[in-house]
């Protein structure tokens, strides 16, 4: 495995890898202190793909001012002794110098998608992901590059970007990984003590409500996301920002879901904490490949 810092030589071994050994490449773009549900990607990238290459990169561009970006975990270390025992070919971890290089003014924005959700809480969000995304694309020219339904948003954001901007990478969206609690994992986990750990889960048992409400065959998107919002709300340390019921493809919001497929988006924060999680309902082909 070669851990590999600069643009240009990951451009060079991805065109020697593709051109001269026509072999395949996954990427699987992550922003490190890697758990299992970045390892269910990697999993999947190594059964499909010839060549798996990891990107560690903690995005500035994709947080606001005042949100965690110092305190992020970091850990290359210890992700570069995981990610050897999973056989991977090349970690991707460019210094933000690297990625944006001096006078860099070239952003990508999908429009629409990104003002959503998760996009009125955090302006400028998705570009940053959109413009990280595009560049890591074109840096590696991946032909599959993998994704986490837990950031659902994001998969959508992505998806679109690929088809806009007529990239040649094919997006995989795999699902959640979750604590035997119903949490799902995120590298933000860690900033929670226990006790909001535990009080966390409380975001899987609301979501797993409205799918049982579904179920049973209630299609109001405003009854379900109340379902969901009472749930959170008996976690006394639970602090809602949104639920939503929305359209799983172009997350316009639904009061009458009839045979949709639908997506229930949650935000809440626990201490200092802010997680999302979310659930599909009625899925269709693309939105989850495997289960
Ligand atoms: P991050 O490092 O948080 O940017 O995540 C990198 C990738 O891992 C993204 O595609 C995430 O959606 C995915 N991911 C994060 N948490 C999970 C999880 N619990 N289950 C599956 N995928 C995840």
């Amino acid at each position: 495995m070669e851990i590999i810092n600069r643009r240009q030589r990951m451009s060079s071994v991805s065109r020697k890898v593709r051109r001269d050994q026509d072999r395949t490449i996954g990427l699987v773009p992550t922003m490190g202190a890697l758990h299992d549900g970045h390892l269910s990607l990697v999993r999947e990238a190594r059964r499909m793909c010839d060549v798996v290459v990891v990107s560690v990169f903690v995005n500035p561009a994709q947080f606001a001012p005042g949100e965690d970006f110092e305190r992020y975990p970091r850990d290359l270390t210890k992700d570069t002794a995981v990610l050897t025992d999973y056989n991977v070919d090349y970690i991707f971890a460019p210094s933000p110098e690297e990625m944006y290089p001096k006078n860099f003014s070239t952003y990508v924005t999908v429009e629409g998608l990104s003002e959503q959700l998760e996009g009125v809480v955090r302006p400028g969000h998705f570009r940053g992901v959109a413009t990280v995304v595009t560049i890591l694309l074109n840096i590696i020219r991946p032909d599959f590059a993998f994704f986490g339904q837990k950031d659902a948003q994001q998969t959508l954001v992505v998806k679109r970007l690929v088809r806009d901007l007529a990239l040649e990478t094919e997006i995989v969206i795999l699902p959640t990984v979750r604590e035997p609690s119903g949490l799902a994992l995120s590298s933000r986990n860690a900033f929670l003590n226990p006790e909001e750990r535990q009080s966390a889960a409380v975001i899987h048992r609301a979501l797993t409500r409205a799918e049982s409400a579904y179920a049973e065959g209630e299609r109001n998107g405003a009854k379900l996301a109340s379902l969901v919002r009472s749930t959170i709300e008996t976690e006394p340390r639970a602090r809602l920002d949104y639920v939503s019921v929305s359209d799983a493809d172009t997350l316009e919001k639904l009061d009458k879901l009839n045979d949709k497929t639908v997506l229930i988006a949650v935000a809440a924060r626990f201490g200092q904490t802010r997680l999302i999680d979310n659930l599909v309902l009625n899925q269709r082909d693309g939105v989850k490949i495997k289960s």
